[in-house]
């Protein structure tokens, strides 16, 4: 029993607890969901006590039902680039956490860009000028929170992202830290350098004394104070969601590439000690540090893979549950000529079309609503294909050559239909992860290597193994003929077509 470690997973709908033994395998685990605040159209809060408290719980939950004695380690992994405020003195939060879908930054994201700074961004940060990341965020609490300005300039406010909010409650304050993989979020960090920005803090008139102090990915972070969940262990690894899920499908040597299929798709290649320069508008991130050395990675993002499907479910009701669209997939029309082009908030790589909405075009009077549900798995494919292309130049121009095998995880990798598409639009293989909880697998591995409970990367290397692996079948020319056909439904929902129209 003993040699477990216990994994903190605080996702944006949920908050997980679940334990690890030696060998990577999932024991107990507890989780709760997680209220979402929509105060305006646009933007999106949570309650950081409610977090707190759903750690707590699950936490206590898990560590009651495997022993205390039984634990040796604790690993967080976190929604990334939300932003909270607090009290240096309480640990009491100042503001409700600014979610990573929040968009009310926007006006200062554009005034930001017509200084300039978008270059200064992307060279320094690896990121792009966006709402999404941390840094117009904190700036909005400071400009819109009364008194917090005044406050913060006091030294009396901690910034951080969720993994630094819970490392300080955890060890009873007497930790304001983060992690590189968080830290490369915030648009505030040099990720090159591994220290704060002082020209972007400075544009943004944050105090550094605000911000965390910056700490290896497998590293040092203290313990619990045993106030949280009534035990006191030593927390040695933090990453944010996305290098975790990496780190959890073992992508540990350069050029090796993982996608996780939730809601959105992420996908995440390790471009080794260099941090690449992407002419494709991929990010640049840290994948890991450890003993000051920092491994980077490109990112790429797809805006709707299960969201996707979800839409089907709940705005057209062609399917009672997201299972159902691997049976209607099955009985579609291989040759109905159908393609859905999900661009309900613009086009992402390689197109960046803002302004582009969604359409399904080729029907037919013989198309049925199967037709449907296969392009709309079939246009998750596609969008994979767009921006492994995409990351496929951006690597070769680093330097890094070709990309391996793509690792797959998240709730969308148990539709075989979509995973067997998705082999055969690639045109190469796709391997299914064994434990669909790899992010928090990721969070146990780098707590576990930091207290020797797992082997080093090449061990982890060796040991993983897909629970399935997807050959491509179609042939060639078919493949080429479908893409030729997706291709051209993407240029006719273009915002330029639109406007046209
Ligand atoms: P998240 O972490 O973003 O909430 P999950 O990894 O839990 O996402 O995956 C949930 C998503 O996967 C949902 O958008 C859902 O529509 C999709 N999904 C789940 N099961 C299937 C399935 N069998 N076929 C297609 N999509 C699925």
């Amino acid at each position: 029993m003993m040699g477990h470690v216990l994994a903190i997973d605080q996702g944006t709908t949920s908050t997980r607890a679940i334990v690890f033994d030696k060998a990577g395998q999932p024991g107990a685990s507890v989780a709760r969901p997680l209220n979402q605040i929509f105060p305006e159209p646009g933007w999106v809060e949570h309650d950081p006590d409610e977090i707190w408290r759903a750690v707590c719980e699950v936490c206590g939950a898990v560590v009651g039902e495997v022993g205390a004695a039984n634990i040796v380690a604790i690993g967080i992994t976190n929604q990334r680039e939300t932003t909270v405020v607090w009290d240096r003195a309480t640990g009491a939060p100042l503001h409700n956490a600014i979610v990573w879908q929040d968009r009310r930054t926007a006006p200062l994201c554009e005034e930001l860009e017509r200084e300039g700074w978008g270059a200064h961004v992307t060279d320094v940060t690896g990121l792009l000028i966006d709402p999404y990341f941390s840094a117009t965020k904190l700036a909005w609490l400071l400009a819109n929170v009364s008194g917090l300005r005044e406050k913060a300039a006091r030294g009396e406010v901690c910034f951080g992202t969720i993994d630094s909010f819970l490392l300080f409650k955890l060890t009873g304050g007497q930790l304001h830290t983060t992690d590189a993989t968080n830290a490369a979020r915030t648009m505030l960090f040099d990720i090159r350098k591994g220290l704060w920005d002082p020209l972007l803090l400075d544009r943004l008139g944050i105090p550094p004394d605000m911000l965390p102090e910056v700490r290896d990915t497998l590293g040092d972070f203290g313990q619990t104070d045993g106030e949280a969940f009534g035990v006191v262990l030593p927390i040695r690894g933090v990453a944010g969601d996305q290098q975790a899920a990496a780190k959890g499908q073992a992508c540990v040597r350069p050029s090796m590439i993982k996608a996780t299929y939730g809601t959105g798709c992420f996908v995440v290649a390790n471009t080794g000690d260099s941090k690449a320069q992407s002419a494709n508008r991929m990010l640049s991130t840290i994948l890991s540090q450890e003993q000051g050395a920092r491994t980077f990675a490109l990112e790429g993002a797809i805006f709707m893979a299960g969201a996707t499907i979800q839409w089907l479910r709940d705005n057209l009701g062609l399917i009672a549950d997201a299972a159902d669209s691997e049976t209607l997939a099955k009985d579609a029309n291989p040759d109905s000529g159908v393609y859905l082009v999900p661009a309900f908030q613009g086009l992402g790589a390689p197109v960046w079309d803002a302004g582009a909405r969604g359409a399904i075009l080729g029907l037919s009077r013989a198309s049925t609503k199967a037709d449907i549900v296969a392009a709309g798995l079939e246009s998750v494919a596609f969008q994979t294909r767009d921006l492994l292309g995409a990351m496929r130049e951006d690597m070769a121009e680093a330097g890094i050559g070709e990309i391996d095998t793509l690792r797959v995880d998240g709730g969308m990798t148990s539709n075989s239909w979509a995973m067997q598409r998705l082999a055969d639009i690639l045109g190469e293989a796709v391997e299914v992860a064994q434990i669909p909880e790899t992010t928090a697998l990721g969070a146990a591995y780098f707590a576990g290597q930091a207290v020797g409970v797992y082997g080093d990367d090449a061990e982890l290397a060796r040991n993983w193994a897909p629970a399935r692996r997807y050959e491509p079948q179609m042939a060639a020319d078919e493949r080429e003929a479908r893409y030729a056909g997706w291709v051209e439904a993407v240029a006719r929902v273009g915002s330029s077509q639109a406007s046209v129209n």
